[in-house]
């Protein structure tokens, strides 16, 4: 039987301490909703939230996750730099990384893509339509031609991400908008996803297709690697009579 898929999803669980709206869509907190969503046979699921010591990713943690779910927004600059270079560190080594919604802005996706990250944004809680527009992708594995999300936060091009080695969802908003929602990365032997919605007020994370793209991403992002690279000075594998 293969192993389980270690997941670690972490939140910076602040707005749900701090404001009664989102408390109701999320009493637990979004990372427990959504470690909920995700948990199934063959995939470990534990959360970490910002406030615990380390931000819940110590190294005993992080040796412990094949991929890492990440929700952040009011928090970044909270976020110690040590912490955002050892999870720099573990997904350069294979770590999956999934960076969800205002994550976009968080320092490690910053750190990972090297653009600024920025976008458009409105919350007036409009209707958001998720095009799958790589139908063959795994991550968009039993799901239809789109996703509707009855109420979300726009987010709106220009989207400035590198671009992406893949890209799975672009999504339209009703009031005109489109934006590249489902975008993946290699860097190192990780492989990072991005997937845009979950506003913190509106019940996104329990919505199914919305879930099973996140399982999916975990089962595309987990480490399945050949050896170890090696690097520098190296000796030469066969009797070399050419030289000097
Ligand atoms: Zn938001």
């Amino acid at each position: 039987m293969k192993p389980a898929i270690r997941v670690t999803v972490w939140n910076e669980f602040l707005h749900e301490k701090e404001n009664e709206a989102v408390r109701r869509v999320y009493p637990l907190g979004l990372h427990q909703a959504i470690a909920e969503g995700i948990r199934q046979e063959g995939v470990e699921v534990r959360t970490a939230t910002l406030e615990e010591p380390e931000h819940g990713l110590t190294e005993e943690v992080l040796n412990e996750t094949d991929v890492l779910i990440w929700w952040g927004h009011k928090a970044h600059g909270r976020v110690e730099d040590a912490i955002v270079d050892r999870v720099q560190e573990r997904v350069l080594q294979g770590m999956g990384l999934i960076v969800l919604h205002s994550g976009h802005y968080s320092k490690i996706f910053k750190k990972l893509m090297g653009t600024s990250c920025s976008l458009k944004w409105r919350e007036v809680g409009e209707k958001e339509r998720i095009w799958v527009v790589d139908p063959a992708h795994p991550i968009a594995e039993g799901i239809g031609q789109y996703v509707e999300i009855p109420h979300e936060e726009m987010y709106g091009e220009h989207f400035d991400i590198p671009k992406p080695d893949e890209l799975v969802f672009v999504s339209w908003f009703e009031g005109g908008e489109v934006f590249r929602s489902g975008c993946t990365y290699h860097r190192g032997l990780g492989k990072v996803f991005y997937f845009r919605p979950g506003h913190e007020t509106y019940p996104t994370y329990y919505n199914p297709d919305v879930l099973r793209v996140i399982s999916n991403g975990v089962q595309w992002a987990a480490p399945r690697h050949g050896a170890t690279p090696v690097y520098h000075h190296t000796l030469p594998l066969e009797e070399i009579r050419s030289t000097k």
